[in-house]
């Protein structure tokens, strides 16, 4: 297994997905669900802000998914779970389930050099139009085109002697993962942030909110050429093109300090609009408070700093879920609901019953997963919200192991 080899899967089947009613993330993971902030939903585990000198870490400051500190807070989490369990020996394996090589995968590869676990990992993305194929590098990361290969990956890790019981940890993420289904169903997902963005900007701009100029500025400052000053950060992408739309600062403006490179980070741009305001005091109460809240929080160096944007998000995701009835057709549920990966249930299910340790690990921010003290009703957080479990079975697959 040196070198990354490519391969056809055997038998190249084409998955027939099917749906298996309504479920919930938590039907495998209970509350071991930590979210961006590493601060777990399950109370009986510490979060980063008290115990991240336990784990090695110098800050507080949260670690994003990608980093080398990230893998030192889940590496203790992943410990602290196995004691909270009181399970008789200790981990030994880890695997990891995800959807993108670079934030998952390199999550996975730096878990696995810092814990000296060993590792395996599954990143997935349906590609009907391709014929079924899979890749597997030298650091065990398995890439696939058909989320129902996670049977095949499963029967390869047995086949390898992973234990896969008591002494394993999995880690599963959720968004497009367990949520979603990466090119089959994601595309929902999008469209729930982009309700909460519209509905943001409608409840601070009002009748003034230029949807097509927003469309067209978020889709040109979304590229990569522009991460010096956005940071690919979705909360400043988000407020800037709020700014934008108030024509406080015009997008021409932004582009001719982008294009010479006169705007190196996100800050440099909070900090231009904060004296744009100053000289232009009239522009409404709604936006001045949003402006406020945004640089307070980047100020105190949260990576989350657009709350009210996220709110929204987390509403809109909720209904999102489980929304449609149980007779849509399964073309409908993927087109219309954010769904449940049957493939990913089902294996997360299998593997609870063996007794794995099962950890949802996100980078969604919290404030788009969980509610809000201050909101109204009761709202279940992301991971308790029921939807429709559509995909591909693997059961037959997993009893035969
Ligand atoms: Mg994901």
């Amino acid at each position: 297994m040196s070198s990354t080899a490519s391969v056809l899967a055997s038998p190249p089947e084409i998955a027939s997905y099917a749906k298996f009613g309504r479920g919930r993330l938590a039907d495998f993971s209970g509350d071991m669900v930590i979210y961006r902030n590493l601060e777990p939903v399950d109370k009986r585990l510490p979060g980063l802000r008290t115990a991240y000198l336990d784990m090695e870490l110098r800050t507080e400051q949260i670690p994003r998914k990608q980093d080398p500190d990230y893998a030192k807070a889940a590496t203790w989490f992943l410990h602290k779970i196995q004691e909270l369990r009181r399970a008789k020996q200790p981990l030994r394996e880890m695997i990891f389930l995800g959807d993108t090589l670079f934030n998952d995968g390199q999550a996975y590869r730096n878990i696995v050099a810092f814990s000296r676990l060993r590792g395996a990992c599954f990143i997935g993305a349906e590609r009907d139009e391709q014929a079924a194929a899979f890749t597997l590098d030298d650091g065990g990361v398995y890439t696939a085109n058909r989320w129902q290969m996670l049977a095949d990956w499963v029967t390869m890790l047995r086949q390898e002697g992973f234990a896969l019981d008591q002494r394993t940890a999995v880690i599963i993420d959720i968004d497009k993962t367990a949520l979603g289904a990466k090119g089959r169903n994601d595309k929902v997902i999008d469209r729930a942030r982009l309700t909460g963005i519209f509905r943001t900007m409608d409840s601070v701009l009002g009748e003034k909110f230029d949807r097509a100029a927003f469309e067209r500025h978020y889709n040109e400052l979304n590229r990569a050429r522009y991460h010096q000053f956005t940071a690919d950060n979705q909360d400043y992408l988000a407020y800037i093109c709020l700014v934008l739309n108030t024509n406080l600062i015009t997008f021409d403006e932004v582009l001719e300090e982008a294009n010479t490179n006169s705007l190196d980070n996100f800050e440099q741009f909070i900090r231009w609009v904060n004296s744009r305001m100053m000289i232009n005091p009239a522009l409404g109460e709604q936006l001045q408070e949003t402006h406020e809240a945004v640089l307070s929080s980047v100020q105190n160096g949260d990576p989350t700093p657009f709350k009210r944007f996220r709110r929204q998000e987390f509403i809109s995701t909720l209904e999102y879920m489980g929304n449609l009835e149980d007779d849509a057709t399964v073309a409908e549920l993927l087109a219309g609901e954010i769904t449940i990966t049957e493939e990913v249930y089902e294996l997360a299910m299998w593997l609870k019953a063996r007794d794995c340790a099962i950890l949802c690990l996100s980078d969604k921010p919290d404030e788009a997963s969980t509610p809000d003290r201050r909101s109204a009703g009761n709202l279940a957080p992301l991971h308790r919200a029921e939807t429709h479990r559509v995909g591909g079975s693997i059961q037959e697959a997993l009893e035969r192991l």
